[in-house]
């Protein structure tokens, strides 16, 4: 079936210096294992074609090219990153009007592969797909997966030869805080305006000037990261290359929901220190919005004032979060617009899971139910915090609570064991996955297996990166 994309492309507009052009790499055997109809709708595409999203055939109206950009991982500034294994096809504008970017992950090696292979293998794949639309669902800013489709090539990782894929990444933008660290780092202030101006443009089109998007951007990453928190979301790289400018989440690699509550709680294999743990993230959303602020002081004359400007806009950003923060978990204790007097009550339920290792999901989920003191073992503490709590909250809390609570996340034992099964070929327990975790909040769900968290067997105690 040929594809109809109707593409309408501005990155590859811009001055060469931005990113090199050229086509994905072809693959072996394309076959799609997994396609987003309802996505493919918004985008106006039709129907598909898996040697299109294997990167074997360039569509018609596509100006595939690899992004440049740079960025600090793990707190080191790297001087050149880029796209190593993705190509951007190129931008429709969905059916709302949204610009769009559609891209290829795993779809070969590019300049900025480094030491690479530009492949991806199965698991990530899938794991992107699964966890990036069950984000979706949850309500939760996030680039989208369009489609995922095997390659017929292996790819060599630790485990051996793994079976590679393709996804196919829809985003608001690529545009990351790495994208500004690049040119600034350079000296290349023109291309640094150049990029300032578009982003302004496409994604915060009220900002005014660099200050202006700055405090957009601050404004965006904290409502994200106060998202992220109230699902048990932990990123897992929180790099300054993995920080969007749209305030969308992206570059799903060791990323996990936690089961039991815990605030050091790290997943990522390669994070050795811990600077991207669950309680870490606000802390690091705001590093990384001082390395924009850095790279857009560059594009002022007076630097002094510029300084004094950024800083004050990132020092607001704390403030920002927290805010973010008790809005939504006053919600999740079934109080709308909760004031500063409740923070000790919710601190206090979230410090009774952190000593018991309460299930975040499930005993969220079960407040102001028959079975909520079982979620702890300590049932005395529970119910003590449970008498205040019904003292402080009204007649809506249920209503509340039901829209803020999802029922169901992602669980990483689930994920690695529909992993397993895609590699034997079996995809049933991705399409069970797709089908519930696209309705987080239908209250139907509980009783599911897939709402039980690990047993100590089937604990993961880490996730290894996306390569
Ligand atoms: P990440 O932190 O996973 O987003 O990746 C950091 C950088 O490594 C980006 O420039 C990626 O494009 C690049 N990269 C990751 N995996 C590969 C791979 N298998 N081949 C080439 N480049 C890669
Ligand atoms: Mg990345």
């Amino acid at each position: 079936m040929t594809v109809h994309i109707p593409f309408d492309n501005s990155y590859a507009a811009l001055p060469e210096a931005f990113f090199t052009r050229l086509p994905p790499t072809p693959v072996s055997a394309p076959a799609t294992l997994a396609w987003n109809a309802d996505l493919a709708a918004e985008l106006g595409i039709s129907g598909t074609d898996p040697d299109v999203f294997a990167g074997n055939r360039v569509p018609d109206g596509a100006a595939p090219l690899a992004q440049l950009y740079a960025g600090h991982q793990f707190g080191n500034y790297n001087p050149q990153l880029g796209d190593g294994r993705a190509i951007l096809l190129g931008e429709v504008i969905d059916t709302n009007g949204i610009r769009r970017d559609i891209q290829l992950k795993g779809s070969g090696p590019t300049p900025y592969s480094r030491m690479g292979d530009g492949r991806a293998w199965l698991g990530p794949v899938l794991r992107e797909y699964v966890v990036s639309e069950a984000m979706h669902a949850l309500g939760i800013p996030t680039t989208r997966a369009l489609a995922a489709v095997a390659t017929g090539d292996p790819v060599y990782r630790e485990q051996g030869g793994l079976p590679g894929a393709v996804l196919t990444r829809v985003a608001t933008s690529h545009l990351r805080v790495g994208t500004f660290q690049i040119f600034a780092h350079r000296g290349h202030i023109d291309e640094l305006r150049t990029l300032t101006d578009y982003a302004i443009a496409r994604h915060h089109p009220d900002a005014d000037g660099p200050m202006g998007l700055l405090a957009a951007v601050c404004a965006a990453q904290a409502e994200l990261v106060a998202a992220w928190m109230s699902v048990g979301f932990i990123h897992g790289v929180m790099n300054t290359d993995n920080c969007t400018i749209s305030g969308e989440t992206i570059d799903y690699g060791p990323c996990a929901f936690m089961d039991a509550y815990d605030e050091a709680r790290v997943f990522s294999s390669i994070d050795q220190m811990g600077r991207y743990a669950f309680g870490n993230q606000p802390r690091i959303a705001v590093w990384n919005m001082a390395q924009l602020a850095t790279a857009l002081i560059q594009l002022f004359d007076d630097k002094d004032a510029a300084v004094e400007q950024a800083t004050a806009i990132v020092h607001a950003m704390p403030g920002q979060l927290q805010a973010a923060w008790l809005r939504r978990f006053g919600a999740k204790i079934g109080v709308a617009d909760a004031q500063a007097d409740d923070q000790a009550l919710i601190e206090g339920l979230l410090a009774l899971m952190q000593k018991d290792g309460a299930d975040f999901t499930n005993a969220f989920a079960a407040l102001g139910q028959a079975g909520a003191r079982d979620q702890f073992t300590d049932r005395t503490a529970f119910d003590d915090w449970d008498a205040r709590w019904q003292a402080r909250v009204g007649p809506d809390a249920a209503q509340i609570m039901a829209r803020a609570n999802p029922q169901i996340i992602p669980r990483n034992h689930r994920i690695e064991a529909m992993i397993e099964a895609a590699v034997a070929g079996d995809m049933t327990l991705f399409i069970r996955f797709m089908k519930v975790t696209s309705q987080p909040y239908d209250l139907k769900l509980k009783d599911n297996d897939l709402c039980d968290p690990p047993t100590a067997q089937e604990i993961v105690p880490a996730t290894f990166c996306g390569t």
